[in-house]
Parts: structure tokens; sequence; C-alpha cells
């Protein structure tokens, strides 16, 4: 990519009003920091995020809650993009097998999955890491909201307290299932079902040598989750808001112990909203000036909650955009997302498999693909 630079884009003047940035990053995670890799050194970028992803700082209150498990789609996304994983992301087992537990048919099966098992926080600082200096960042930064000026947009944000404006000709919203700026400007699009994500890590001296996916439709109509992590055990569990989910996610512990799990002592519980893209249409990539990547736009798959590959995809397929500039970007980055849609109808079929009881027990039955 980049070889095929366009010349650096300075800030321009456009009907008077002068803009401080060519394009504003509302969101660091694997989709803003990898777009701000890609495109930093030909555009005047600010990238801004409310995680302090400058400096590493353990007892940081905002990290991102997640599984940090990096499935084969995102290790072909990271070999795609040139890049390697260091080894102090990972973290201990690495992974080969899911054990897949199914409470509401009471069977369990070990099916092989190659899986890099990391630490999500050190990951997203890695790909920080690579973003050129050219790049504004602003961390511990919160993006409030945007208003239209002539060429462009202003952006608010705060940051140390004190609220900061910035100008700029594109807003790109990288900020996740909570994206603030898919609330503004996608009201009449339909929002992918949103779920509560609640995870545990708890103190373990013996790490199990397989992530294990469980089912239970009393308790969730996605999946829960156990992975160990170095000295920890992470029970997580993806909850329909509708429910009440905090007793759901006590059914699920209860029912875990009586199945003889032993939960060590608890380090912390985090939680965080989770898009499951139900439909094609709720994948939405926004508007020409105000465009989405990431599970911002819905790109995370509805059968597994992957979304690393999607972040990555989708940010590369920006950049790809905006090589031969911004005019006619978000044209071409519609049409390149068409093949996340394909993808993301695909993995809406594959959901019965896994979601529906009869056909999950007839598929677990079959022993087709598990380990024996
Ligand atoms: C519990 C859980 C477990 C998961 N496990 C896995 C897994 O094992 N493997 C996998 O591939 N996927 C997993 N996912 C999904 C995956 O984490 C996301 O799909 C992926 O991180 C999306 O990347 P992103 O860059 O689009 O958004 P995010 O990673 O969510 O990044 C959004 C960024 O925007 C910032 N931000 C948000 N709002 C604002 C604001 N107003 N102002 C400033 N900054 C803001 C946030 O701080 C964050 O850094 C999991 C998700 C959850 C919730």
């Amino acid at each position: 990519m980049r070889n095929k630079i366009v010349p650096f884009q300075t800030t321009e003047t456009r009907g008077g009003v002068t803009l401080m940035y060519d394009i504003v990053i509302v969101g660091a995670g694997p989709a803003g920091a990898n777009l701000a890799r890609l495109i930093g050194d030909k555009y005047k970028i600010l990238l801004i995020d409310k995680r302090d992803l400058g400096n590493y700082n353990p007892k940081q209150r905002i990290h991102k809650c997640c599984g940090g498990l990096l499935a084969p789609d995102a290790q072909k996304m990271i070999a795609k993009l040139g890049l390697g994983v260091p080894k102090d992301v990972l973290v201990d087992p690495q992974l080969f097998a899911v054990r897949a537990i199914d409470l509401t048919n009471n069977l369990e099966r070990l099916y092989q999955r190659f899986y890099y098992n990391m630490d999500r926080e050190k990951f997203d600082r890695w790909m920080v890491s690579l973003i050129p200096d050219s790049v504004d960042k602003k961390f511990n930064s919160f993006f409030k909201g945007f208003v239209k000026i002539q060429g462009g947009y202003e952006i608010r944000y705060i940051t140390n307290g004190q609220e900061e404006t910035a100008k700029t000709r594109i807003i790109v919203g990288a900020d996740g299932a909570s994206s603030k700026l898919r609330k503004i400007i996608g009201k009449d699009v339909g929002i992918p079902e949103k779920y509560i994500a609640i995870q545990e890590w708890f103190e373990c001296s013996h790490p199990m040598p397989y992530f294990i996916a469980i089912f239970d439709e009393e308790i969730t109509d996605f999946y829960s989750w156990l992975i160990p992590k170095d000295n920890y055990l992470l029970l997580g569990s993806a909850l329909r808001l509708r429910d009440n989910f905090r007793e759901k996610y006590n059914v699920l512990k209860r029912k875990l112990t009586q199945l003889g799990f032993n939960f060590g002592d608890k380090i912390k519980m985090e939680s965080a909203y989770i898009y499951r893209p139900k439909k094609v249409s709720q994948f939405y990539v926004g508007m020409d000036g105000v465009t989405l990547i990431g599970e911002a736009a819905g790109a995370i798959s509805p059968s597994s909650a992957e979304g690393i590959s999607y972040a990555l995809k989708s940010s590369l397929y920006l950049a790809q955009s905006l090589e031969k500039g911004i005019d006619g970007y978000f044209d071409r980055y519609k049409n390149m997302v068409k093949d996340i849609k394909l993808n993301l109808f695909i993995k809406n079929l594959k959901c019965p498999a896994m979601y529906n009881p009869l056909v999950r027990k007839l598929v677990m039955v079959s022993g087709v693909r598990c380990i024996k």
C-alpha cells in the first residue's frame, strides 16, 4: 500500500474556512489504529480515544473488555497487512481446541480450532505503536459531537477536563459498539442487536488447554465462554439486554459450579456492549464525510462475536478507498465493503447450526469434525 501513496495533502482552506485536519478518527481500537497507521503519512490526521493508549498504566480505569483471542480470520488479516504479532502480546497457553458445552442438550464435544491467545490491551497498544508520528494523538480524550461547517465538520471533544474543537474534512467513527457517531448519523438505520458482555477474571494456577464455549438458551441466545489467560481464568457471557442479565450471569456461574468448575479468587469484573448484526442491513458505513469502520459499522461476526478481523479489514478498505484522494472515497469504500456484507450474510446462515438447540444437537450428536 505504501508504494501507491498520493501526495501528502496539507490541510486546506475551503470556502474561507481553514481546516486543521483532513481526517479525524474517533477510536484507536484495531479499526481506528490500523486506519491511522495506513494513511497517517498521506493525510493530516487527528486520532482521539478516551483510553490512555499512549502510556502503559496497568491501573488505568478504561480498558477494552475482550476475550483476547486472535481467530484464524484475524490472523489472516494480520498477514495480509504485512504484520507479525510480537511475542510479548501473547499469553499462555496458545489454544488449538474449543470445548463446546451444550447445557440445553447436555452434550459436549471437542473441536480443533487455532487461536492466538493474547493480552488485548497490549495488542491495542502495539497497533497504536505502529502509527506514524505525524498523526496527532489525543488520548484520555472523549469525543462529544460535531457540527457541519463549510467544507467539512467541527468536532468537539473533552481533553484534560477542557472542551476543545477541531475542524476536519472527514470524520471516521471507529468508536466500537457504543458508537456515538453511529447514534448521531444512523438514526434511521436499524442498529444491530446490542448485547451486554459480562466477564470476570479469576485466579487460576492450572490453565485449561482449550477455550470453552457454552450454549444454554436459559442464559442467552448467544454464548458464554471460559478462556485461560496466564494465571487467570476468564468467565464471560454475551447476554440479552432485555433479560435480567445479572441474574442470567449468576445462573451461568451456578450451573458451571455444579458441573465441577472451581472459580478461584475474583480479580475483577468488566463489561462491554457487543453488536450482533443479525441482518445485513444493520451493517452501516455511514455517509460521505462521516464514515464508520469496525464494530461501529456493525462489522462483527454474528455467530462467534469475532470482531478483530472485521475491524482490520474495514479499516484497510477505507485506507485503500482514500488512496486516490478524498473526492469519491465514500463510493469506493461502499463498493469495497460488499464482501463484508456477503460475509455477514454467510455467517448468519451458519447461526442455526450453533444457536438452534435442535440443529445444534444434531450436529453435536453426529460428531462431524469433532476430535474423538
Ligand atoms: C467481552 C468481549 C469479548 C470479545 N472477544 C473477542 C475475541 O476474543 N476476539 C475477537 O476477534 N473479537 C472479540 N470481541 C469483539 C472485538 O473486541 C471488537 O469487535 C473489536 O474490538 C472491534 O474493534 P473496533 O476498533 O471497531 O472497536 P473497539 O475495539 O471497541 O475500539 C473502539 C475505541 O473507541 C474508543 N471510544 C469509544 N467511544 C469513544 C468516545 N466517545 N470518545 C473517544 N474514544 C471513544 C474506545 O475507547 C475504543 O478504544 C469481543 C468483544 C467483547 C465485548
